[in-house]
């Protein structure tokens, strides 16, 4: 894929991942950045998977409602026809991306980029999800977030799923009705 020089000064891309479990503060932290950038009149770009449908169609919205306007696309590749002279891209619920989403992540950084992220880094099962593990391999920065166990307290890291109907599908797309953020002693309890 041809792109253009990146001219704007010696600014180098580069991969950020902010990951965790469920309820802790994901994409609050995504969203802090990507003001920030905006702030500094860098030219920002916000994407997420078309899977997750939870809130407005064009938006990300953080649990506390702190908004901004994202860009819902079909695949990983995709998100490479929409960053013409883009300086920072954010992408949230980098879970749900297929495979092609390390290679295109990479290639975005190479171009100058800097790209962050933001996702479950395990599923409900607490198996690493999707391609996080590869980004968190070649990133740069990684910050790993916590929710609050919400049985006993301590620092959660799973995100425990509370229904059992609904087979073992590992996509089940919903909040505080499905899932609770769980401590490692707690997750692994029998209920
Ligand atoms: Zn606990």
């Amino acid at each position: 894929m041809f792109t253009e020089p990146y001219t704007k000064g010696e600014r180098r891309g580069w991969i950020e991942v902010i990951c965790g479990s469920m309820f802790s503060g994901k994409t609050e932290e995504l969203i802090r950045r990507l003001k920030r950038a905006r702030i500094a009149n860098m030219k920002v770009a916000i994407f997420k998977p078309s899977i997750d449908k939870r809130y407005h169609e064009q938006q990300i919205v953080s649990h506390d409602e702190n908004a901004i306007l994202s860009t819902p696309v079909e695949n990983a590749a995709s998100i490479l026809s929409f960053v013409h002279k883009t300086d920072v891209i954010g992408i949230d619920e980098i879970q749900f991306f297929d495979d092609d989403i390390l290679v295109v992540c990479n290639q975005l950084a190479l171009q100058g980029i800097r790209v962050i992220v933001a996702g479950l880094d395990m599923d409900y099962a607490g198996k690493p999800f999707g391609q996080v593990p590869g980004l968190l391999a070649t990133a740069e920065y990684i910050t790993k977030l916590h929710a609050i166990c919400a049985r006993c307290g301590n620092i959660a890291n799973y995100s425990y799923r509370k229904t059992s109907g609904e087979g073992e599908a590992q996509i089940i797309i919903g909040e505080s009705n499905i899932y609770e953020p769980r401590c490692r002693h707690c997750y692994n309890m029998e209920e």
